[in-house]
């Protein structure tokens, strides 16, 4: 088994930018040790952007070609504040083993970013730009919103997560493992 995993956006695109953190780079750490945590436990695990800079979605797509399962790793933002939690999002129509690999991720995660949601993406409401970045990709994917940049205390929360960032890969990498 494969597995691709996407770290979201890439310098010059910063994504969400709030509380201290900045979603291109908290992406690309999670990825990168999700990655190594699978490569340890004897796993194959691609990387679709392994430095600071934007990857092209063509690029994504085609680092990501012949994954059994792509993981794209993002972090949330709303204009209202009070919103948080951990969000897993699914192109229509998954297959149960998907939906099965996102809630067991979501599960997973450290009580602080729970209890997470399940979406399906639509190509034109809300749910529009993780419809576009499922999109992207030839293979069953899931994009996974760690938590929102934009709260308070899921920032407070990351901020802790991430000064020991198993407390996230480590959740993740066997979810994902289990597919
Ligand atoms: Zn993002």
């Amino acid at each position: 088994m494969i597995i691709a995993i996407d770290a979201g956006h890439g310098w010059p695109d910063r994504g969400a930018v709030a509380n201290g953190l900045v979603e291109h780079s908290a992406n690309l750490a999670l990825a990168r040790r999700v990655c190594e945590l699978l490569r340890d436990s004897g796993h194959n695990a691609t990387l679709t952007r392994d430095t600071g800079r934007l990857v092209s979605w063509a690029t994504r797509r085609k680092r990501a070609e012949g994954a059994d399962l792509v993981c794209s790793i993002h972090h949330n933002a709303a204009p209202d504040p009070s919103i948080g939690g951990a969000q897993a999002y699914l192109l229509p129509g998954p297959s149960d083993r998907l939906t099965g690999a996102a809630w067991r991720i979501l599960d997973g995660l450290p009580a602080g970013l729970r209890p997470g949601k399940v979406f399906q993406t639509h190509p034109t409401d809300w749910r529009k730009r993780a419809h576009r970045v499922l999109s992207s990709f030839g293979s069953p994917s899931l994009l996974l919103e760690v938590g929102y940049l934009t709260s308070a205390v899921d920032a407070a929360n990351l901020h802790r997560y991430y000064r020991h960032i198993d407390t996230l890969a480590r959740p993740i990498a066997e979810a994902l493992a289990a597919y």
